[in-house]
């Protein structure tokens, strides 16, 4: 038996003998005992530690199955796993099969492997990939480096490329060539019936995207993309809904400052809505972006991967020093600005968790909305009666035209006819 079975907290975690000994002999048990104590003490509980050691029992068995020793492990085989053996998977339960169940923990444990260089660093361009993943890496590539796209948006529009390609070719082989008008119609008319206005434009706008980036290639013959239908007329974008000073009151009282983790709600909550940051660049803001002799704050990872500078108000500056100083942990060495007070502790947020923690705390104050840009757009407004012109809004927005900011006039419409301020240009 190895030190997995005889560790006294493994026994608390799992306490089965035929488990602990299934385990301990499992393909990677000789390392297990040792990742169970990295996840304990980064404060995961019983239940978290033991889907992990499953999800990397199950990797364990995949590899045993290719010959893999554990020696030979490389960051290669995880996308691997996750995109060849987990659709197909017929393993016994326990083995967890969620795909984004597994790729965190398999992140988690690449991690721990790494801080003990008991894996073998590997390029992912070096990956023998299945055509469509090719298709899909180039098209990634195109969008970042031709069209300058930020990771989400990347993200978004992969994801639509991959379930267009799954859609139209199921597993067979990619006949770009045969795409026809009729069928990219047919499926976007299909898929408007279960989406709103705004999930249509992004339907509409991934796929012609990715048609585009296919003709532009030479692998697919010039048109098609021009003749993706557009399901409902494009709508002009509704007047934002914002916070009235009284509920945005309330909102920002209802992040208690006595707690640590309500300084890091509260200092959040002033980002988005006074520096009107997206979700995504509160979490990308790292500690070195804020220069607090300049009282600046650098953006780097915005959503056109432009850098902007953003003054910081007495207030954004005060309420982010104090978590630094009494709320964010001390034991992490992430250089993430806002970070996880519960596990995985110290680990930066994601955009999702800001999203969330905004619509609970709407929810709490009883007030009916649901998305963090609505803090956005309330900063913008209130900007614009305060009489700031759109294109200093629009520069600290970071709009790259007017015609988004313009939105935020419309409120304001009637004043603005009254005050008869000059009016910007629209962008066609
Ligand atoms: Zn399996």
């Amino acid at each position: 038996m190895n030190a997995f079975y005889d560790s006294p907290l493994v026994k608390k975690i799992f306490k089965s003998a035929s488990v602990r000994s299934r385990m301990a002999a499992s393909h990677l048990g000789i390392i297990l005992s040792g990742f169970v104590e990295d996840l304990h003490a980064r404060g995961y509980t019983s239940g978290g530690v033991r889907h992990h050691v499953l999800v990397v029992e199950h990797f364990g068995r995949w590899l045993k199955r290719r010959g893999v020793p554990p020696c030979r492990l490389s960051t290669l085989h995880v996308p691997e796993f996750l995109s060849s053996h987990l659709p197909r998977c017929h393993c016994p339960l326990p083995a967890p099969k969620v795909r984004e169940d597994c790729r965190a923990a398999l992140r988690r444990f690449v991690e721990f492997l790494r801080s003990r260089n008991g894996i073998k660093e590997c390029a992912a361009q070096t990956v023998p990939q299945a055509p469509r993943d090719r298709l899909i890496a180039a098209y990634d590539r195109h969008l970042e480096r031709v069209c300058g796209l930020s990771a989400e948006v990347r993200r978004r529009r992969r994801l639509c490329a991959r379930q267009f390609l799954d859609w139209r070719f199921s597993r067979g082989a990619l006949r770009l060539n045969q795409l026809q008008a009729k069928q990219v119609r047919r499926l976007v008319l299909w898929r408007a019936r279960q989406l709103g206005p705004t999930g249509i434009r992004a339907l509409v706008v991934s796929l012609r995207s990715f048609l585009r980036f296919l003709e532009f290639s030479g692998r697919l013959r010039p048109g098609l993309a021009g003749l993706v239908p557009q399901p409902v007329a494009p709508l002009p974008p509704p007047p934002p809904k914002i916070l009235e000073p009284k509920q945005w009151r309330k909102f920002l009282n209802s992040f208690p400052q006595s707690t640590p983790k309500g300084q890091r709600d509260y200092a959040i909550m002033l980002c988005l809505a006074q520096l009107a940051l997206r979700s995504q660049e509160v979490v990308g803001l790292t500690l070195d972006d804020v220069d607090w002799r300049a009282l600046t704050m650098r953006l780097s990872q915005t959503k056109q991967q432009r850098q902007r500078l953003l003054p910081l108000p007495g207030s954004v500056a005060k309420a982010l020093l104090s978590y630094l100083k009494h709320g964010r942990p001390s034991t992490t060495d992430s250089r993430a600005f806002f970070v996880h007070h519960l596990p995985p502790v110290g680990q930066p947020l994601t955009a999702q968790t800001v999203r969330v923690l905004v619509r609970r705390a709407f929810a709490r104050c009883g007030i009916s909305a649901s998305g963090s840009y609505i803090l956005r757009h309330t900063w913008a407004t209130w900007a614009h009666r305060r009489g700031a012109g759109l294109k200093l809004i629009a520069d600290l927005l970071g709009h790259r035209s007017l015609g988004s900011t313009t939105r935020y006039a419309h409120v304001n419409l009637e004043e603005l006819r009254q005050a008869a301020l000059p009016w910007p240009k629209i962008k066609p």
